[in-house]
């Protein structure tokens, strides 16, 4: 097992379900390996994935309180080293200069050693694939010399993986790395049983985590019994990150 001691690795999820369901097994992972995780959500994810909480009589603002309040424990399970929601507007989120200028910032002063994030393409989820772009944008901008943010130092570029999208094949996902999550299966049940109402989702996640094993085990992993898959869209050109 890889030792994963000072090195850090940053989330950032369109919504904050996306964080439990599509890597949270991962999150918890990389801090058993003795690695650090910080988690950016851009949005609550009051437009679509909080459906359960407004059928139930929810507003927007006892919405958002809940989610903040459900995630957090979900962030204190996985442990979570610092995590932030920033209220954007969600499913129809727009890339702008001052968004970008914002997390390129976070990037200079987290300095992550790897990024999870959406895949570039989610067409129940448009925000999603609005989300990939972002990133690249703002990661790129983080490394830029010529660009000046506050008291901030240019940051290395790290390696972005994108997690799975709720339907792959409809999105062109293509799995290239699968991250045995067997000995962190019931930290990622925890955190997903956070969110009370979106259980029939947390068990179809545990169910595709035993398929991503399957697919694991045939490309050769050993007693890999669940798995989160990802799509690495950089080339591996570094030792040691992420493939444990
Ligand atoms: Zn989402």
């Amino acid at each position: 097992m890889t030792d994963m001691t000072g090195k850090k690795m940053l989330v950032v999820g369109a919504h904050p379900g996306d964080v439990l369901w599509r890597c949270s097994g991962a999150v918890a992972k990389h801090v058993k390996l003795g690695g650090t995780v910080e988690v950016i959500v851009v949005t609550y994810g009051t437009g679509g994935e909080a459906n359960e909480l407004f059928k139930a009589g929810y507003t927007i603002e006892t919405a958002k309180e809940q989610r903040f309040k459900d995630f957090g424990k979900a962030m204190d399970i996985l442990g979570v080293s610092h995590w932030e929601i920033w209220d954007m507007q969600d499913y129809q989120f727009e890339i702008t200069r001052d968004k970008v200028y914002k997390l390129a910032e976070y990037i200079r002063r987290c300095r992550p050693d790897l990024i999870l994030t959406h895949h570039e393409k989610d067409i129940l989820n448009p925000d999603h694939g609005t989300i990939f772009p972002y990133v690249v944008m703002s990661l790129e901008t983080a490394t830029g010399h010529g660009i000046f943010i506050g008291d901030t130092k240019p940051a290395e570029r790290a390696p972005i993986f994108c997690f799975e999208p709720h339907a792959s094949e409809v999105n062109g996902f293509n799995p290239n790395l699968f991250v045995d999550i067997t000995d962190v299966i019931e930290t990622k049940k925890a955190a997903m049983a956070t969110f009370e109402l979106k259980a029939p989702l947390a068990e179809s996640y545990v169910r595709r985590a035993q398929y991503r094993a399957q697919n694991a085990g045939s490309f050769g992993r050993q007693g890999c019994k669940y798995a989160e898959a990802y799509e690495h869209i950089y080339p591996i050109a570094q030792d040691g990150f992420f493939v444990y």
